[in-house]
């Protein structure tokens, strides 16, 4: 008994090195594939020039950021619901929303609506610390469980409300902000250091907004529009200012 026992053990280790492993690596190497199409014919054939984010989306695996039911379609040209009716943005406004942020090594940046996680992981790839917030509690421990796996040291998620900033690890950078507002919460503002940079979605919270890029010149927001956008809204303290 305890012999076929045994061997049967052996069986399965065998089966699982040399039948399930190799499913695994054909799996991943799909994955490799669909990534490398996405950043060809979504980000760089766009206006997606800045190499370093070409790089670091044809690396960072999107499909273990969404659950087993959407991987098949994690890199396709649309954002994809995660839990609690969230979503995970579209490629190509990742890619954007970071061009335009310009993250650079050694610099430390706070992002508001952690999602997933994968727009944190974009940008720990380019920056020295990302600081993120995520006001549902359980895609804030998700997405740090995530970050965990992957090996992100450098992004600290923390659950709470993003409007208020993170006071205790200011001045950033860089601030990104991934859910839309209809003004620019002032706590944001304030933490930004001069010279930093700050994109939000800006607009009714209830249909389309505008990319807003945000430039602290000499203390004062100097404002440029990008572009047209759906974002889920900032709830929380955001919903206090309503604009219907
Ligand atoms: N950046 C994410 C996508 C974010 S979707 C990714 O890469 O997957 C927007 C997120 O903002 C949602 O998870 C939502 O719960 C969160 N959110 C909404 N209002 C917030 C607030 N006031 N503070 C922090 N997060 C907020």
């Amino acid at each position: 008994m305890r012999r076929l026992l045994l061997s049967s053990l052996g069986l399965l280790v065998w089966l699982s090195s040399s039948v399930l492993l190799p499913a695994e690596d054909k799996k991943a190497d799909a994955y490799l594939k669909k990534r490398l199409e996405m950043v060809a014919e979504q980000l760089a054939s766009r206006d997606i020039t800045d190499q370093r984010v070409l790089e670091v989306m044809g690396k960072i695996p999107r499909h273990l950021f969404v659950g087993p039911g959407h991987r098949d379609q994690a890199y396709e040209d649309y954002p994809l619901p995660i839990d609690e009716g969230q979503t995970i943005s579209q490629p190509y406004i990742v890619a954007l929303m970071t061009q335009c942020l310009e993250p650079k090594p050694g610099e430390k940046i706070l992002e508001i609506g952690t999602g997933s996680g994968y727009q944190a992981a974009v940008l720990a790839e380019l920056s020295a610390q990302v600081y993120s917030i995520e006001i549902r509690e359980k895609l804030a421990d998700k997405a740090a469980l995530t970050l965990h796996e992957l090996g992100y040291k450098g992004v600290q998620v923390k659950w709470g409300d993003g409007y208020f900033g993170w006071k205790e690890k200011a001045p950033f950078d860089a601030i990104i902000v991934t859910c839309a507002a209809n003004h620019v919460p002032p706590p944001l503002l304030d933490q930004l250091r001069e010279g930093g940079r700050l994109i939000i979605p800006l607009g009714s919270t209830l249909y389309f907004q505008t990319l807003t890029l945000i430039t602290k010149v000499e203390g004062r927001p100097k404002v440029r529009q990008i572009s047209g956008v759906r974002f889920v809204p900032m709830v929380g303290e955001a919903e206090k200012k309503k604009d219907g």
